[in-house]
């Protein structure tokens, strides 16, 4: 069976940068629950010999009325129920927002395995942000840049004992 890995986070933080950098092959794009799913992209995951289900939740980035909390929340939770495991994202240069911790808050409820990513930390950048995000309880963080590709390396050894 194919393991699914859902990519959550706040709008901005590079959530469909590390989709692109991790898919192989898009499978489906997911359009049938309005609000939930809608934009929802599926693709075929591969991290070195890791072969699994990757899910990026996205398109939130152009909700900008009232609802977003909530919206952002439902689809989170659904990208969280049908996952084996979550990578929890922020944007390690903005350090951590009201939003990243409402949604930590979220995910932590989860029993299924959670790995907290701080992305944009290429070179050096984001080392404070990368000390922040301790503050989230979801473990130690993993520093990558998604745009680089640093850090996958990383990503691996934390991603291969939960196969
Ligand atoms: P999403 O809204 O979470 O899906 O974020 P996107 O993947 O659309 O990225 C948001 C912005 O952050 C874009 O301008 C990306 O180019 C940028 N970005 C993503 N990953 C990185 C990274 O590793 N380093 C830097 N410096 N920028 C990044
Ligand atoms: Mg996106």
């Amino acid at each position: 069976m194919t393991l699914k890995v859902a990519i959550v986070g706040r709008p901005n933080v590079g959530k469909s940068t590390l989709f692109n950098r991790l898919v192989g092959r898009r499978v489906a794009l997911v359009d049938d629950t309005p609000g939930v799913t809608r934009d929802r992209r599926e693709g075929d995951g591969h991290l070195g010999d890791l072969d699994f289900t990757i899910i990026d939740t996205a398109g939130l980035e152009d909700v900008t009325d009232n609802s977003l909390e909530a919206r952002m929340r439902r689809q989170t939770e659904a990208a969280i129920r049908d996952a084996d495991i979550t990578l929890f994202v922020i944007d390690a240069r903005v350090g951590l927002t009201e939003t990243d911790r409402f949604f930590a808050a979220l995910v932590r409820r989860s029993d299924k395995p959670i790995l907290l990513l701080a992305n944009k930390a290429e070179g050096k950048a984001g080392a404070d942000g990368l000390m922040e995000s301790y503050e989230l309880g979801l473990g130690e963080p993993i520093a990558i840049s998604a745009e680089h590709g640093e850090g996958m390396a990383d990503l691996y050894q934390f991603l291969r004992p939960l196969w």
